[in-house]
């Protein structure tokens, strides 16, 4: 027996329960993990909520990252007691997730865990934390050095944003943080935030050209906010867009890029290749000060994470929420 958050919907209605689950309710997969920290993504407020199509098979247990131990592997790569961590691959979404307390999972989508994080800091850094890696690794493969100038990041005090800023922070960039909540300003700075610029600057329609201003710029955002960033990026920028707080529209036109070369970099996690990922945990072990992470996170019980998940999706939380499976 063992506790999971499932997801169901069915003449009754969609609704997530914590429920006691058998072992034989695990799907395939040839490893077992004993489940210890998962967390809640933007993703996973959308699965539990309901407020976006993320589940694709029902039941579903929600959770698109893990961190454990592996209690049971017929896999080459990993063997019993080895600390694993899982992002993305459609987890949670078309095959049952982290929010629980054992997972059955293709050995081929984990990640062994980087000696440096304990669980629960892999989960306080997360997909979404993983992804901030990403955008920062594109910005560095298009050029965008630390002399070339200011790097926005939107949605900042959200989770991708939060581990942004203090990736980037950590390797010399000027952060600029856009924000909604100016409250949270004190907490970006310090994070690593040179500035804070209030959110509203970029939220509404815009002219397809501004005054450009950003070397580079990591969006969580979408919509008019991505539109707006992208007409005020510098000659040959690089924007990189990884989010649809917003919306998932995108109401710009092509000036910014057939007439200042900006590079508008899509990333996606979900299916990011193996090497990739491994890259980014590694760069993640070196890049990110630890010791930031307790300042971005807070820790919630299991029987917590569907209440979070309505706040997730009123965006009044701040960083990044860990969930102890086990408590
Ligand atoms: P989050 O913690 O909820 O952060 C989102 C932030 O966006 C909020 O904290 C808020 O920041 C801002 N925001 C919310 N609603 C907004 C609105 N209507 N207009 C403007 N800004 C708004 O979510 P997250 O986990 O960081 O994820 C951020 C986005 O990235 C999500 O859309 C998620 O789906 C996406 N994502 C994509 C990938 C990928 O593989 N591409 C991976 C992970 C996440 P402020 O309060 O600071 O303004």
């Amino acid at each position: 027996m063992y506790k999971a958050i499932v997801i169901n919907k069915d003449e009754a209605g969609y609704r997530a329960e914590l429920k006691d689950q058998n072992d034989e309710d695990l799907p395939e997969g040839d490893v077992t993990v004993k489940v210890a920290f998962s967390t809640l993504n933007y993703k996973d407020g959308l699965a539990i909520t309901g407020k976006g199509p993320v589940v694709r098979r029902f039941p579903m247990v929600p959770g698109v990252d893990l961190a454990g131990s592996v209690m049971a592997s017929s896999h080459g790569d990993f063997k019993v007691g080895d600390a694993v961590v899982l992002n993305g691959w459609g987890v949670g979404e078309v095959h049952p997730g982290g929010l629980a307390q054992k997972a059955r999972l293709k050995g081929d989508w984990l990640v062994p865990l980087p000696a440096a994080f304990s669980p629960a800091q892999a989960m306080a850094i997360g997909t979404a934390g993983y992804t901030a890696m990403l955008c920062v690794m594109a910005l560095e493969r298009h050029g965008v050095t630390p002399d070339k100038g200011e790097i926005l990041v939107t949605g900042a005090a959200g989770g991708v944003g939060s581990v942004a800023v203090a990736i980037l922070a950590k390797l010399g960039y000027t952060v600029v943080a856009s924000t909604g909540r100016p409250a949270e300003g004190e907490y970006l700075k310090t994070l690593g935030a040179a500035e804070i610029v209030d959110r509203a600057m970029f939220t509404e329609p815009g002219r397809p050209l501004g005054k450009e201003r950003w070397a580079g710029a990591v969006d969580t955002v979408g919509s008019h906010t991505l539109a707006n960033v992208c007409a005020t990026t510098k000659y040959r920028g690089v924007v990189t867009c990884c989010g649809l707080a917003q919306g998932m529209d995108f109401p710009s036109s092509v000036a910014p890029f057939i007439l200042r070369g900006v590079t508008l970099a899509g990333i996606d996690s979900v299916m990011a290749p193996k090497a990739e990922r491994i890259e980014a945990w590694n760069r993640l072990a070196t890049d990110l000060d630890v010791s930031k992470l307790a300042l971005i996170t807070r820790e919630i019980a299991l029987s917590d994470a569907i209440d979070a998940a309505g706040e997730l999706m009123a965006g009044t939380i701040r960083g990044r929420v860990v969930v102890d499976v086990n408590r």
